[in-house]
C-alpha cells in the first residue's frame, strides 16, 4: 500500500534491522525500543489493524505467533518471559496502521499495562 511505512520496509524500500523474513512474515527491531528486546513482527500483506482481519488471514497470524516463539528463544528471553502485544486504535496508542505484533522482553514487565 502506498505511503505505508511497514509496506515500505516489507518491500525493501525503507531500511530496517531485519531479524527474520519468509514469504508471509517479516520481523525487525523497533526503532525506539521499550525493552532490551523489542522486535516488531508483521504480515507482508497490508492489513491496517486487528479490525481488518479476515478468515483468509488465519494462516499468517498463526505463523506470526510461531515466529514470535522462535525469536523469543533466539533472543534468550523464552525462559524468563516475554510479551506479545498488539495495539489497536487511538486509545491503545496505535501509530502505524499496518498490523504489527510487538515482541517485548529482557526486563520485568508491569501489569496492567499503562
Ligand atoms: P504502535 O504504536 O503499536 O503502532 O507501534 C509502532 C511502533 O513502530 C513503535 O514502537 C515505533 O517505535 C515503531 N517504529 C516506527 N517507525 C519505525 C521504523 N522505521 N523502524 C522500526 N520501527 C519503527
Ligand atoms: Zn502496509
Amino acid at each position: 500500500m502506498a505511503d505505508c511505512l511497514f509496506c515500505g520496509i516489507a518491500d525493501g524500500k525503507i531500511k530496517a534491522n531485519l531479524v527474520f523474513q519468509d514469504e508471509a512474515v517479516l520481523a525487525f527491531k523497533d526503532i525506539a525500543p521499550k525493552a532490551p528486546v523489542h522486535i516488531l513482527i508483521i504480515p507482508r500483506k497490508h492489513i491496517a489493524s486487528v479490525l481488518d482481519l479476515g478468515a483468509s488471514d488465519n494462516g499468517v497470524i498463526g505463523r506470526i505467533f510461531e515466529v514470535a516463539g522462535q525469536l523469543a528463544r533466539d533472543q534468550g528471553i523464552a525462559e524468563k518471559g516475554f510479551r506479545v502485544v498488539v495495539n489497536s486504535g487511538a486509545d491503545a496508542g496505535q501509530t502505524v496502521f499496518h498490523l504489527h505484533y510487538h515482541l517485548l522482553g529482557g526486563r520485568q514487565m508491569t501489569w496492567p499495562p499503562g
